[in-house]
C-alpha cells in the first residue's frame, strides 16, 4: 500500500488549474505541469483497501488498478505503475483529463476525509511514461487473417480496435469526419485534452497496425452491405451525434445555434489555421447565452469567454445541487453536489460571478425585429417531489417572466441519440429509446456479425465508459471470430 499513515499525515491537494486570467488568453491545456514529488506523496494518501470500492461497482468503469499503481507511484516505480495502468485502459491520456473520475467518489477514504488525488494520479502516470518514450507501438506477433470494420473513431470505436488487433485480426476503422477521434478531437475543446495527444495515440494505433479512413460515411458514400461482405464482423461505434432541440418560438431566429456545432467548428478552425480562416462563429463582442449544464455547457463557456464574448449566462432547468451529498445520495454512489469547473472559475475571473442560473425555463427566442437574436424570455419554476409517485414535477412560478438580452444562444441540451441511416441500412433493431439495440456485455445486435458499442448503444454517456464497451465489444467480436477470447 502507499505509506501506512499517509492518509493521516497529508491533506488531500489536488493539481491546480493554470491560473484562470492566464489560460483565457489562449486555448492550450487548462492544466498545470505536474509535480512529481506531490503526486508521490498524493498516492501516499491511498489506504490500499481490502474492498477498493475506487476499483469497480460505483468507481471505476474500466476496473484500473487504482491501489496498485498509486501505491507504486509512491514508491516511484512510475514504470510499474505505468504497465499496470496500461492493462485495463487503453488511453489514460484521455480519462486523466477528461474522467470526471467516480473513483474519487467511491474512494473509501472519502467516507470521511477528501478522497485520493486518483485522476491527477493518473494523469501523470500517462505523461510521465510518454516524456520517458516508455510508451511504444506494440504491433502482434501473429495475424489471425480475420478482418473488422469499426464505423465511428471516438474512443469506443478506438478501444475496440486497439483491443481487437491486439488479438491478431485486422481492423480497419471508418469515420466521417476529416480527423479521426469522435467527440475526443471535435467536441471536448482543445483546452481540456489537447489534440495533439489525441493524434499521438493514433499515430501510435497506426504503427500497431490499425487502418484508418476519414471521410467515410458508412451508410452514405461506403455501403454497409459491401462493408459487411468484405469483413468477417462489424462494429458500429457511432456515437449518440442527434443533438436535443428547443421548439419554441423564435428557434430560427439568426443567433441560435446547437452547442455540437459552435464547438466543432472551432476546434477544425483552430486546427486548420489557429483560427486565422474565420470559418467558425465568433462570440467575440457578443453577449452569449448558454442553455443547458454539464461539459458540453461548461465547454461553450469556456471557449466563447476565449472569444471575448462581453457577458456571460448559463441556464440550468434543475435547482442548485446541495453542498454536500444530500441522503439519498449516500458514498460510494456518484456525488451529485455543487462543483464549480473550469468555465464557471474562468467566468467569475472574468465579470466577478458564476454564470449559472438555475430552475430556469426558456420559452421564447426574441427576435430583433430583423430576424436576428436580441433575447430570451423565461420564466422560474420550481421543483416538487410527487409523494405518492416519488417523481419530481416541475411547475411555472407566476410572476416570474424575465427577458435576457442577448445575441448569441448555444444549445447544450443533451443528444437524444443516435441517427439511423446506418442501422435503417444494415436493418439493426432500435431499442426503445432509439438506440442500436445490443444487449450490455454482449453487444451484439439483430444483425449476426454486426455489433454496437459505446454512446450508439448505451446512450449520451463518457469517455471512459466508451472505452469500456469498446473493449467489451472487442473481446465479443474475438469469440464470435475465433469461438473463445483472451481479450479482458
Ligand atoms: C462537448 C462535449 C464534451 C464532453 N466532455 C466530456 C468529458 O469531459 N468527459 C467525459 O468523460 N465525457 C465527455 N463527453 C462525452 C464523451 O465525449 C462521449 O461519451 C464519448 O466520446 C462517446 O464515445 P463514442 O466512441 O461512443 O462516440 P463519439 O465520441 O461520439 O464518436 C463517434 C464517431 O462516429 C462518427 N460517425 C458517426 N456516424 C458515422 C458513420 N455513419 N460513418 C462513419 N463515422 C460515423 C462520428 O463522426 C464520431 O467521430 C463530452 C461530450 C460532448 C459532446
Ligand atoms: S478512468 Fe476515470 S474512473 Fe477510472 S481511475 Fe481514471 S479517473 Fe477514475
Amino acid at each position: 500500500m502507499g505509506k501506512l499513515t499517509g492518509f493521516k499525515e497529508y491533506p488531500r491537494e489536488a493539481e491546480p488549474y493554470r491560473d484562470a486570467e492566464q489560460r483565457l488568453k489562449d486555448f492550450q491545456e487548462i492544466y498545470s505541469a505536474h509535480q512529481w514529488d506531490h503526486l508521490q506523496i498524493q498516492g501516499a494518501r491511498c489506504m490500499d483497501c481490502g474492498v477498493p470500492f475506487c476499483q469497480s461497482g460505483d468507481g471505476c468503469p474500466i476496473d484500473n488498478l487504482i491501489p496498485e499503481w498509486n501505491d507504486l507511484v509512491y514508491r516511484g516505480r512510475w514504470r510499474e505503475a505505468l504497465d499496470r495502468l496500461h492493462k485495463t485502459n487503453n488511453f489514460p491520456e484521455f480519462t486523466g483529463r477528461v474522467c470526471p473520475a467516480p473513483c474519487e467518489g467511491a474512494c473509501v477514504l472519502g467516507i470521511t476525509d477528501p478522497a485520493v488525488t486518483i485522476k491527477n494520479i493518473e494523469h501523470a502516470i500517462i505523461d510521465y511514461g510518454f516524456d520517458q518514450g516508455w510508451v511504444q507501438a506494440q504491433a502482434p506477433l501473429k495475424r489471425t487473417g480475420k478482418k473488422v470494420a469499426i464505423a465511428g473513431s471516438g474512443p469506443a470505436g478506438l478501444a475496440a480496435a486497439a483491443q481487437l488487433n491486439k488479438a491478431g485480426h485486422s481492423v480497419t476503422v471508418y469515420e466521417r469526419e476529416d480527423r479521426i477521434g469522435g467527440l475526443l478531437m471535435y467536441g471536448i475543446p482543445n483546452m481540456k485534452l489537447d489534440k495533439r495527444l489525441v493524434d499521438r495515440r493514433v499515430e501510435l494505433l497506426r504503427a500497431e497496425g490499425i487502418e484508418f479512413v476519414t471521410g467515410a460515411d458508412v451508410g452514405k458514400n461506403i455501403d454497409v452491405a459491401e462493408l459487411m461482405r468484405d469483413n468477417d464482423a462489424v462494429l458500429f461505434a457511432s456515437g449518440a451525434t442527434q443533438a436535443r432541440d428547443l421548439d419554441i418560438p423564435g428557434r430560427n431566429l439568426d443567433g441560435v445555434h446547437f452547442a455540437m456545432d459552435f464547438l466543432t467548428e472551432n476546434t477544425r478552425s483552430l486546427l486548420n489555421s489557429d483560427l486565422a480562416d474565420g470559418k467558425f462563429l465568433s462570440a467575440e463582442g457578443k453577449r452569449v447565452i448558454v442553455i443547458g449544464g454539464g461539459d458540453t455547457g461548461t465547454d461553450c463557456i469556456g471557449t466563447s469567454l476565449r472569444h471575448g464574448c462581453t457577458s456571460m449566462v448559463n441556464f440550468e432547468l434543475l435547482p442548485r445541487p446541495p453542498a454536500e451529498r444530500a441522503a439519498d445520495n449516500p458514498w460510494p454512489t456518484w456525488p451529485r453536489i455543487f462543483r464549480v469547473d473550469y468555465g464557471h472559475q474562468e467566468t467569475r475571473t472574468k465579470f466577478g460571478k458564476d454564470p449559472r442560473q438555475y430552475r430556469i425555463l426558456t420559452k421564447e427566442f426574441v427576435d430583433d425585429g430583423n430576424g436576428k437574436l436580441a433575447g430570451i424570455r423565461t420564466v422560474e419554476v420550481d421543483w416538487v417531489r410527487d409523494e405518492e409517485s416519488g417523481q419530481w414535477r416541475m411547475s411555472e412560478l407566476a410572476d416570474s417572466e424575465h427577458v435576457w438580452p442577448a445575441d448569441i444562444a448555444l444549445l447544450a441540451l443533451g443528444f437524444v441519440g443516435p441517427e439511423h441511416y446506418i442501422s435503417a441500412a444494415a436493418g439493426v433493431e432500435l431499442d426503445p429509446r432509439s438506440n442500436y439495440l445490443a444487449q450490455y456485455d454482449h453487444y451484439a445486435t439483430s444483425v449476426t456479425g454486426i455489433f454496437a458499442a459505446g454512446d450508439c448503444r448505451r446512450g449520451q454517456s463518457l469517455v471512459v465508459w466508451a472505452i469500456n464497451e469498446g473493449r467489451g465489444a472487442a473481446r465479443e467480436i474475438d469469440r464470435f471470430l475465433m469461438g473463445g477470447s483472451e481479450l479482458p
